[in-house]
């Protein structure tokens, strides 16, 4: 029998339509993705980008507050073991972990199945559409949600690409706390609310961050860009690109060669780490050919309000059709719309 409703992937969109279509008495499969080691380097383990953020001061519900209890009495303790510990008790906002594992326990107490895999590839050429996995399981389903969100992008270097793993990152949380990036000086590269973020992160432990960026305007909210500034440990410089990763093999990175994009000429800064904050790209390559996609890969929505892709019974939510607002909650609100969009396709197809 095929599945009512699959939803691929686990961010606050995947968890928030599998919430309910499980209320809805749907019984939906989530593919939450794979935990291997090319997931962990391209940015896409399960529970999505939240997953590898510190605290979330914005989405609704979570004033900074004592929330050790609550968690530790809200998800399953082996989860909490696991994926949360050590569990501080803290007076900030919600991390991005704890939401996500609050989420994915929501939607699993109501009945979600959970499979810790990939889907390799989906064919919608008719339906029940087939879903087949890394693990070599096919699937076939009435309807779709896909939320597999979008992943960081890499500035595509060749020095780059030499030392990832070795002092190059798109991710200052996994990362950050590493002894190699420990009192040593930096660099971060964006100007956008991750790059804030990431900067602010690694002066925990780094000796000085230099935050490069490649205009002389920040993208990041208002009140990140003065977190910025106001940081002594965070030295933003405008007008700067990075020329080339320095480093050998032994002691990985060891400095960046930095461009100054008005004036000409490069400079070299000593850094053991560089970390990209420049933007995502969609999760979209298991879907090419078979449904629309825009130019820079984000799935094309068909009507204003509403959640359809190209296909009839397959729905988009979250970042992987959003390159605008890109948002935990917008994200989690487009997930419900997803789930209640899926839930009257099958009503009235009678399914
Ligand atoms: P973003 O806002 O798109 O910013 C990307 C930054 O990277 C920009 O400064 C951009 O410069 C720069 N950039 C892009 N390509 C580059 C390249 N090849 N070389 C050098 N610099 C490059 O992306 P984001 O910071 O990841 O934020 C994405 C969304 O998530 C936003 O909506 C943001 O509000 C949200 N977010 C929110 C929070 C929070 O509220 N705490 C935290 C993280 C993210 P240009 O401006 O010159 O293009």
């Amino acid at each position: 029998m095929p599945e009512h409703v699959v939803i691929i992937g686990s961010g606050p969109a995947g968890w928030s339509a599998a919430i309910y279509a499980a209320r809805a008495n749907l019984h939906p499969l989530v593919f939450e993705g794979a935990e291997t080691e090319d997931n962990r380097l391209a940015g896409t383990l399960p529970l999505g980008q939240l997953n590898l953020t510190t605290e979330v001061e914005n989405y609704p519900g979570f004033p900074a507050g004592l929330l050790h209890g609550f968690i530790r009495s809200a998800v399953a303790a082996n989860r909490v073991e696991t994926y949360l510990e050590p569990l501080h008790e803290h007076r900030h906002a919600v991390t991005g972990p704890e939401l996500m594992n609050l989420m994915r326990q929501q939607a699993e107490n109501f009945g979600t199945r959970i499979v810790t895999d990939d889907v390799l590839s989906v064919d919608l050429s008719k339906p029940p559409y087939t879903i087949k996995t890394l693990e070599g399981q096919t699937h076939e389903t009435h309807t779709i949600i896909i939320a597999t969100g979008a992943r960081a992008n890499y500035l595509g270097l060749p020095s780059e690409e030499r030392f990832k793993n070795r002092g190059v990152s798109a991710c200052a949380v996994c990362d950050g706390a590493l002894p190699r990036f420990r009192n040593k000086p930096l660099v971060v590269v964006g100007g956008g609310d991750s790059a804030v973020e990431e900067a602010t992160y690694l002066t925990k432990y780094a000796s000085m961050v230099h935050m490069l960026m490649r205009r002389d305007v920040f993208r990041a909210s208002k009140i990140m860009q003065e977190r910025a500034r106001a940081n002594p440990k965070i030295n933003i410089q405008y007008f700067r690109e990075v020329d080339e990763v320095l480093g050998d093999d032994k002691a990985g990175v060891t400095g960046i060669r930095m461009r100054d994009n008005q004036q000409g000429g490069t400079q070299d800064v000593a850094a053991s780490g560089l970390f990209l904050a420049i933007g995502h790209t969609p999760n979209t390559t298991f879907l090419k050919g078979q449904l629309a996609l825009n130019d820079k890969g984000y799935i094309k929505y068909t009507t204003l309000m509403r959640t359809y892709t190209s296909v009839p019974g397959v729905y988009a939510a979250g970042d992987v059709a959003d390159d605008y607002y890109r948002q935990a909650v917008t994200s989690a609100g487009t997930g419900c719309m997803a789930a209640l969009d899926a839930e009257r396709f099958l009503a009235a197809k009678g399914l």
